[in-house]
């Protein structure tokens, strides 16, 4: 259990039009920090008034990258009851993203904790409109200033929240996808099951290309090969071929999204067969042609599930499902925002109330 000390803030800022708010452009009037010290452990629990930070510009995250983050939801339910969406995988991830990067974690409880005290705090500013929430930011960071390279004495782990918009204000468009198969987002024993900035940082440059190609987002292949798919931009990628559900495997260059572990779990259960083999591109690209790619969808927290309507792979086009949202796609939709917006009764026990 953490001891967490409350200063709030004198000046409550005042709440963006919530018919406006895009992602990640306002922050609520609190943040949560704890630091960490090589010796003493986490220590100084506090929530704070939203503020910048100051910092040694020898911190060594701003030289080494040594840097984590997670990202999960608040969402108001119909009775004005505010929750969470499996915030325990988040507090895991992070353990694990944090081994590999020589970072401090805290316990699966006290993330929670902390979690749930900043998002109780800040109430207020979980909107309400139809699809909105508000995005949950945990994130490590190396302060100790130092400029050789080693692992730090001193971090902090802070919490921010900003309100977010419906992802899809204008209705579901499917996204046009381009086949990245020149740059690499993760190889094996590198970083890519983890949630480092790092990774964002390298993958931008396939990003630029993309959009100058026309495309929204980019799909990576393996490191080794170019050869299987794995991940689209931030999220995880699923492709129904032939009845079959097939996604990348979590070996270490995919991120163990917590969008796409919900969806295998669904997807089972209604009796579709998932496989989690490597998928060359290939013969994706194929099945296209055959007329057997069914659907291809992406998944993760901001988005929940993005149907995918076009893909370019070197020359070819694929064209998905006449660039409509798939029958597998809308159900799972409208399954997970049901269950997150307090809609359709929880089965599967995903949700954590923070308050009544
Ligand atoms: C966060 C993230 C995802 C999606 O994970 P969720 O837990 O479903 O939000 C997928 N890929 C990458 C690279 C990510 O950083």
């Amino acid at each position: 259990m953490l001891n967490i000390k409350y200063e709030l803030t004198k000046e409550k800022k005042a709440k963006p039009d919530e018919n406006n708010l895009g992602f990640g452009i306002y922050y609520t009037d609190h943040m949560f920090i704890i630091e960490h010290t090589e010796g003493i452990g986490w220590h100084d629990a506090r929530i704070v008034p939203y503020q910048p930070l100051t910092l040694d510009p020898a911190a060594m995250v701003f030289h080494y990258a040594m840097e984590s983050f997670e990202g999960l939801k608040a969402y108001r339910l119909p009775d004005n009851s505010i929750q969470l969406f499996r915030p325990e995988k988040n507090a895991e991830r992070m353990i694990n993203t944090n081994k590999r990067m020589c970072l401090p974690s805290l316990s699966v409880e006290d993330f929670v904790q902390a979690v749930k005290a900043i998002v109780e705090t800040d109430k207020d500013w979980v909107p309400h409109n139809d699809g909105t929430s508000l995005y949950i930011r945990p994130f490590v960071i190396a302060t100790e200033p130092h400029l050789g390279v080693r692992t730090s004495k001193h971090h902090k782990f802070i919490i921010i929240c900003s309100p977010v918009g419906a992802y899809y204000s204008t209705g579901i468009n499917p996204v046009k996808i381009f086949v990245e198969d020149e740059y690499t987002r993760a190889c094996p024993g590198g970083t890519g099951f983890t949630k480092c900035g790092g990774n964002y940082a390298a993958s931008l440059v396939s990003q630029v290309k993309a959009h100058d190609l026309g495309y929204e987002q980019t799909l990576w292949l393996d490191g080794v090969e170019h050869k299987y798919v794995e991940e689209v931009g931030s999220m995880n990628c699923f492709f129904k071929i032939d009845g079959v559900v097939y996604t990348a495997p979590c070996v270490g260059t995919v991120l163990p999204g917590v969008t796409r572990m919900s969806c295998i779990e669904l997807i089972k259960k209604w009796g579709y067969e998932v496989s989690e083999e490597r998928l060359p591109i290939t013969k994706v690209m194929e099945a296209s042609k055959e007329g057997k790619l069914e659907e291809v969808f992406g998944t993760g927290t901001a988005a929940v599930i993005s149907p995918v309507g076009e893909l370019r792979y070197e020359d070819e086009v694929a064209y998905i499902n006449d660039g409509k949202i798939g029958e597998l796609t809308q159900k799972l939709y409208d399954t997970l925002t049901g269950i997150q917006w307090g809609k359709i009764p929880d089965d599967m026990g995903w949700t954590t109330k923070v308050c009544d």
